[in-house]
Parts: structure tokens; C-alpha cells; sequence
């Protein structure tokens, strides 16, 4: 049976991805760093295992997956953001978007590669934002972080090709999870007004767009940045 990792596997994105890959015929590995009962639920649903790591503790990553044998697709997806200012956000949060934003997926792509490139087959998906592409105010760090993604898809995926490993980015748009609870009705509104389609993304929207890398369908893709997000940055 394929298995694939997938880290914030029990966030709102990641469950999607989850089971949208479970469906698919994978065995998955459901990460999490905080949310152990959920991700043992999820994982418990689909016949996955749920497996503890802080993705930003290179350490972490290794001793946990180092008896996990070959993972044919890691799903880079644990995330965090903050809307500050620039000048205001404190240290140690801007020091956490990037260890776990970037640091993180880096982290979890070597611990799996060398046994991918033994294998000569393998595939990493990245997730990372619509503001890793243009940018947003209040979210400079986190945009930095998601940018930091699209420019390590593109050098690891040249690096890794000759390997047979596929390495691509997805890039979610507004998204309806936890993370966008913030948001008052007013907010949400205006946002939405702003989306050419009219409507928020959903989780099965970014596990759809997951899928497909995932599969032969892409066997041709690498290096690239597909946009989910109802035409908001195009
Ligand atoms: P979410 O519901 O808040 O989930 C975030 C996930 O990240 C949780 O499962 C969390 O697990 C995990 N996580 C946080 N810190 C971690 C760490 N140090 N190690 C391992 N896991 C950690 O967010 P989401 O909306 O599903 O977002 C998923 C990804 O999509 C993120 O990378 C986000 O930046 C990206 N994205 C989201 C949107 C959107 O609109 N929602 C748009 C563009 C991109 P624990 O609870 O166990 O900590």
C-alpha cells in the first residue's frame, strides 16, 4: 500500500487532504503537533496512523520518522499566521512562521528524500498561499514564509528530478478553516466581494488540486505553483 505524510493533517486543509488521499488508495500518515485526539480520530476514520512531530524541530522530525520506512508523498501543510504589523509582530511569532512555515516543510522533506531517491520515485507537495505569490499587508511574515515555499519548490524540484521526484506547490486562496475565524460577517463580506468567483475556497477545493499532483495525472508537472483561489491573484 503507497503511503503518504501529511503534516497539519488535522487542521482544517489537512483533514481534507486526508481523506481525499485515503480515498485515494494511500495509506496516510496524520501529523500533529498540538491536536493528538483529532488527528487519532481522523486518522482512526480513514485507517491511517497519527503521528506526533513538531515540524519545526528538525530533531522532532527525524526520530519520528526515522523507522517509517519509504513515504512515496509528503504533503507539506502544517501552517500558522498572524495579522500584526511588520513592526509590532513580536520576535518569537515571526521567528514561528518561518520555522514552521518554511523550516518546517524543509525539515520534512530532507528527514523523507534520501529514501525517495533511493527509490527513484517520490512526490512533495508544498502548500503554500496566494500571498506567498503577491503579498499581503499585515502578513508579511507569513507571506515571506509562503514565498520562502514557492522558491524552495521550484530549487528542490530541479534538484530532486533526475531522482524521479516530482515536487510541486499548491497555492490556496481565501479558504473557509480555523485559520480565517478571525474574520467578523463585515470582513468575510468584503473579502468575498473581492473573489472573482464570488464564493470562499473550501478545504475539498485545495484536496482536489492535492489529488492530482499526487497522481499520474501531473506526471509531467514539477516545479509548479497551481493557484486555488476563485481567481483572486491571477
Ligand atoms: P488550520 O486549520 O489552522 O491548520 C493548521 C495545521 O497546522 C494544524 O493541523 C496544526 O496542527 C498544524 N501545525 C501548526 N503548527 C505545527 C507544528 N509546529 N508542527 C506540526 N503541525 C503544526 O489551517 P488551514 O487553513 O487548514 O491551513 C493549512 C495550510 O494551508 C497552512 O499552511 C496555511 O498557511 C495554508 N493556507 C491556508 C489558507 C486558508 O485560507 N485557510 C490559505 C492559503 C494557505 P496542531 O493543531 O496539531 O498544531
Amino acid at each position: 500500500m503507497k503511503k503518504a505524510l501529511v503534516t497539519g493533517g488535522c487542521g482544517g486543509i489537512g483533514e481534507a487532504v486526508c481523506k481525499k488521499l485515503a480515498n485515494d488508495g494511500y495509506t496516510v500518515y496524520v501529523n500533529y503537533a498540538h491536536s493528538k485526539e483529532r488527528a487519532e480520530k481522523i486518522a482512526s476514520e480513514i485507517g491511517g496512523k497519527a503521528v506526533f512531530f513538531d515540524v519545526s524541530d528538525s530533531t522532532s522530525v527525524r526520530s519520528a520518522l526515522k523507522d517509517i520506512g519509504f513515504v512515496g508523498l509528503l504533503v507539506n501543510n502544517a501552517g500558522i499566521s498572524e495579522i500584526d504589523l511588520f513592526t509590532s509582530i513580536s520576535d518569537e511569532k515571526a521567528d514561528d512562521i518561518l520555522n514552521i512555515n518554511l523550516k518546517g516543510a524543509m525539515n520534512c522533506a530532507r528527514a523523507l528524500l534520501p529514501e525517495m531517491i533511493k527509490a527513484k520515485s517520490g512526490n512533495i507537495i508544498n502548500i503554500s498561499s496566494m500571498w506567498g505569490q503577491c503579498g499581503a499587508s499585515c502578513e508579511v511574515d507569513y507571506s515571506a514564509s509562503k514565498a520562502g515555499l514557492i522558491g524552495f519548490t521550484k530549487a528542490i524540484a530541479k534538484e530532486v528530478a533526475p531522482s524521479g521526484i516530482r515536487v510541486n506547490c499548491i497555492a490556496p486562496g481565501f479558504i473557509m478553516t480555523e485559520m480565517n475565524k478571525r474574520f467578523t460577517a463585515e470582513e468575510l463580506e468584503m473579502i468575498r466581494e473581492d473573489i472573482p468567483l464570488g464564493i470562499f475556497g473550501t478545504p475539498d477545493h485545495v484536496a482536489e488540486a492535492v489529488s492530482f499532483m499526487a497522481s499520474d495525472r501531473s506526471e509531467y508537472i514539477t516545479g509548479q505553483i497551481l493557484a486555488v483561489n476563485g481567481g483572486m491573484v491571477i
